[in-house]
This record gives structure tokens, C-alpha cells and sequence, in this order.
């Protein structure tokens, strides 16, 4: 389905502001929740369309229990149709926190003196790497304060250095970035050195709010950020990732906002934005904002539920700011990617192999998912989901708009699933203890099971035959 612009009030042009309050309170205050209409806007995302402000707006109304179970319902439907039972795995690590702007929510702001300043050094670059790498990693995001010394070039060269560490079998083959907004070229300069997705979040769509929350630095500019992926698209990164931070202002703008954020690109670029980021609030050194939009468990879950109903062809990233109760619950409705085996300590996963002891002035916020890579590689596949490490879209070129994976045919059942099995596979070998093991080999063996015999499960089953005589890094 095509979005129509010409509903939209701001009409979307390049690189222009396309954000309307009045026209989203509109949708909020008027959008009716009958059950018949929330059945009806589920029933059109299931097949796969996406959905309009005011429908996501039915959505975000329907307060009545039943209609939400529904609704969270229909996301769990909704993902196993399009995602089936991938998720896909990343880990974070923070190169810098020098930062020059003051954000009333982050640790890492300016005026905070109680934090201490790290950029990591090449060699301890690698050491991190390295460390990520023997837990088995193989996709990360890069994270930067905002410092001018954290300037295209320097981004570029960690990026480089990142892509040149290998540790045994081990090898880092997508790099994602969360930085500050660029210029044009400065976007160009990120794009040769081959990072995967560029994300940054727009923390909150509400202008005032933006302005209440960001006191000082370049992130003051509402403009300059919202229109920041628009300049990476120019440059020709395809792949990029929005989100708003929940909590600074009122959850149901902020979900419309992330859909107005969605269709502008669609609009103007012909392609949605890869992922969309919902992080919460959480406790940070010297946190200092006002409280009353913090959003509630219920709240929470229902928001990603319906982001997954209006948007059902982009990724939804969760990370282990949540607890591992409220991860393993929304995992079922919609979430793609997950963190894990986080530690966003400066430097910190080089010193220890887990976040037991936090230390959060060393850190932007606190994170409340610790578990290894390995704990959760277990849980996941105990639980049948296929975790997933695949990076072979982006390495062959299938991104942006000559590339949508749902716009093909099979494409999942083709690719994404076997690519899933065979990353899942090469972990087992090399980094997996035997119980996590021997549960992989078996989701494996039912995976395999539930397959046709048709000529991609011989191919697949050939090369997982490769994969145990020790060939690495295949994919279809
Ligand atoms: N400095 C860059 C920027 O602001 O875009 C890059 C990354 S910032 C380190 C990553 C994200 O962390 C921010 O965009 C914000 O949404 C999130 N964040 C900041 N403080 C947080 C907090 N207290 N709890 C949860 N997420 C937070
Ligand atoms: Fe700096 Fe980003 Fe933290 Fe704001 S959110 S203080 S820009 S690191």
C-alpha cells in the first residue's frame, strides 16, 4: 500500500520539516476506538499494509482490555508472518562519550562533571572488539557522544579499525552507527567506510518539549536533527534507523510521530527507514527531567504492539535498557533485533565478561538486561525463536529502495531463515557451551524438519555440512 501525502497538511519535501503537532493531536483526539474499527485497522495491517496516521491513532485509543489483547495479538501474528522466528542479535559499544551538548535525560551531558570523559584509544578499540568478537558477535553499533572530535573522519577510521579485527573465527561484519546528525558530506565520508545503518533518534518529536530537554549544543536545533536522515539519504545511505526516546513527552504523539517519520521517507525516498528505536528513560547520572510522561510497563508494551501493526515492514530494535522480563514479553509481538550480552561501560568488555557491577559514571544510563550473549542465545532457542547473526543483505547490496526483502516473494522463507540457521550454526561451533549446543542442533533438526524438499533445503543442507568441516561465512 502507498501512502498518500496528500493527506498530510505539511506536504513532505527533501530535507524540509514534516512534523505537524495540531494535525497529530487532531488524529489523537478524534481517531474513534469501536471494536469494529480496531478489528478492521488489524485486520488490513495482517495483510501486510501499513498503516495510516489516523488508523494508527484507532489504535492508540482502543483502551478496552479485550480490544488491546487483540491488538497485541495481532502484532504477534503480524510478526510471525513477516519476520517468522528470527531475531537478530547485536551488541552496542560506546568508542566515546566527550559530549558538548546538555540533554537534560543523558549522563553524557555537558554539564554533567561527575562522569568521566573516555575516548578509546585504536589499541583499546581493537581490545573491545576483540572481546566482543570471542562471544561471538559479528554485528555491532557504534556509539558516539556529540565533540567535534567525533567528526565524519573519526567516525570512518573506527569503523575501519572495527571491520579489521579478527579473533580466531571471529569478525565483525556489520557496523551500524548511533552518532550525531552530519552535513551531506559528512554522510558521503561514513558511507565509504562501509557502515551498515546510520541511526539517530529524534528523542521527541513535541517541539517544545525538544526544547525544554536539550539546554545547550548543537542538539539544541530541532530542525537540524529531524531532518538529519533526509541529509544521509542524499549522501546515499539507504539503510537508516529513527526512534524516540519515551518518557520526555506524551507516548501517543511520539508513536505518531515515528509513523509521520516513517511515510515522510517513504514519501520523498520511496523507502521507510530500516528500524525504529523505542528506547524508555532510564536512571542516568545527574538525570534531570520532568517525570510525568515517564510510560508505564502497560503503556510500553502496548506502543510496540501497535508500532508493529502500523509499520509492518520495519525493524523494531529492543535493547537491554529493559529488563529481560519486559524483553522476553514484547519479543513475541514484534520485535526483530535485540542486544546481548550488553555492557556499555567505556571500555568495559574488555574488562569483564558481564555488567554485574555497573559503574554509571562511566556510563550514559543504566541498563537493566545483563545477561551474556550465551544466556541469551540459550533462552531464545529454548524458547524457538532462531537467533540470528546474518549480515548478508547489506554485504550484497540488497538495501534502500531497489531492495525491499518483503517485496519479494519466498524472499524469507529463500534466505533470511537459512542465512538465520547458518549464523545460528557457525555460533554453535565456536563459541556455544554443549547445553546451548545441543539445543541449537535440535531447533536446528525441527527447523530442517518443518522445511519442503525442494531444492533450497538441499542447497542449505549442504552448506551446513560446510559449516561443520569448519568453512565459514556462507550465505544465500
Ligand atoms: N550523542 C548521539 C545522539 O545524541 O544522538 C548519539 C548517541 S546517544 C549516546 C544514544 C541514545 O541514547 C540517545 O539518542 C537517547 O535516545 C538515548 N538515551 C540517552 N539518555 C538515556 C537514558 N537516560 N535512558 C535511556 N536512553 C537514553
Ligand atoms: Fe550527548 Fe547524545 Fe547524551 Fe545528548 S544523548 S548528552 S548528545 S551523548
Amino acid at each position: 500500500m502507498k501512502f498518500r501525502p496528500e493527506k498530510l497538511k505539511i506536504k513532505d519535501q527533501r530535507m524540509k520539516p514534516f512534523i505537524d503537532p495540531d494535525e497529530i493531536w487532531e488524529y489523537i483526539k478524534t481517531a474513534k476506538a469501536s471494536k469494529e474499527r480496531v478489528r478492521e485497522v488489524i485486520a488490513k495491517s495482517l495483510d501486510k499494509n501499513r498503516l495510516t496516521l489516523e488508523e494508527t491513532a484507532v489504535l492508540i485509543n482502543a483502551r478496552d482490555k479485550e480490544l488491546v489483547e487483540e491488538i497485541k495479538q495481532g502484532a504477534r501474528k503480524l510478526k510471525e508472518k513477516v519476520y517468522g522466528q528470527r531475531i537478530v542479535l547485536f551488541a552496542p559499544l560506546y568508542v566515546g562519550n566527550f559530549c558538548i551538548n546538555n540533554c537534560a535525560y543523558c549522563g553524557f551531558k555537558s554539564s554533567n562533571t561527575q562522569i568521566t570523559r573516555v575516548t578509546l584509544e585504536k589499541e583499546d578499540l581493537k581490545a573491545q572488539v576483540k572481546a566482543l568478537e570471542d562471544t561471538g558477535q559479528k554485528r555491532l553499533i557504534l556509539v558516539y557522544g556529540e565533540h567535534p572530535i567525533y567528526d565524519a573522519n573519526f567516525i570512518s577510521d573506527t569503523v575501519r579499525t572495527v571491520y579489521s579485527v579478527k579473533s580466531g573465527p571471529g569478525e565483525i561484519r556489520r557496523v551500524n552507527i548511533n552518532a550525531a546528525p552530519m552535513d551531506i558530506d559528512g554522510f558521503r565520508t561514513i558511507k565509504d567506510a562501509k557502515i551498515g545503518t546510520y541511526q539517530i533518534f529524534q528523542e521527541t518529536y513535541h517541539e517544545p518539549t525538544y526544547a525544554k530537554v536539550h539546554l545547550g549544543g548543537v542538539k539544541k536545533n530541532y530542525e537540524w536533527r529531524l531532518t538529519a536522515l533526509d541529509r544521509a539519504q542524499e549522501a546515499g545511505i539507504d539503510d537508516v534507523g529513527i526512534g524516540a526516546l519515551f518518557g520526555l513527552y506524551d507516548w501517543r504523539f511520539e508513536v505518531l510521530g515515528l509513523v509521520r517519520h516513517t511515510n515522510h521517507f517513504e514519501a520523498v525516498y520511496n523507502v521507510g527507514p530500516h528500524t525504529i528505536s523505542f528506547p524508555r528513560i532510564q536512571y542516568a547520572s545527574q538525570l534531570n527531567i520532568d517525570k510525568s510522561h515517564l510510560v508505564s510497563d502497560i503503556d510500553f508494551t502496548k506502543l510496540v504492539a501497535i508500532l508493529r501493526l502500523a509499520v509492518p515492514y520495519t525493524g523494531l530494535i529492543l535493547t537491554a535498557r529493559e529488563p529481560s522480563s519486559i524483553r522476553d514479553e514484547i519479543l513475541q509481538f514484534g520485535v526483530s533485533q535485540i542486544d546481548g550480552g550488553t555492557n556499555i561501560e567505556m571500555g568495559g568488555y574488555a574488562k569483564r565478561k558481564n555488567n554485574e557491577n555497573q559503574n554509571i559514571d562511566l556510563e550514559q544510563f543504566q541498563i537493566n538486561d545483563n545477561r551474556s550473549l550465551n544466556e541469551i542465545m540459550e533462552e531464545l532457542i529454548g524458547h524457538g525463536y532462531i537467533p540470528s547473526f546474518c549480515t548478508a543483505c547489506y554485504r550484497l547490496g540488497r538495501t534502500g529502495e531497489h531492495f525491499m526483502e518483503f517485496s519479494v516473494p519466498g524472499f524469507i522463507k529463500r534466505y533470511c531463515q537459512p542465512n538465520a540457521l547458518m549464523t545460528m550454526v557457525e555460533y554453535l561451533e565456536d563459541y556455544a557451551p554443549p547445553p546451548t549446543k545441543e539445543k541449537g542442533y535440535r531447533l536446528l533438526q525441527e527447523k530442517l524438519n518443518e522445511m519442503e524438499n525442494d531444492g533450497f533445503k538441499e542447497k542449505l543442507v549442504e552448506k551446513l555440512e560446510q559449516l561443520k568441516q569448519g568453512k565459514r561465512d556462507l550465505y544465500f
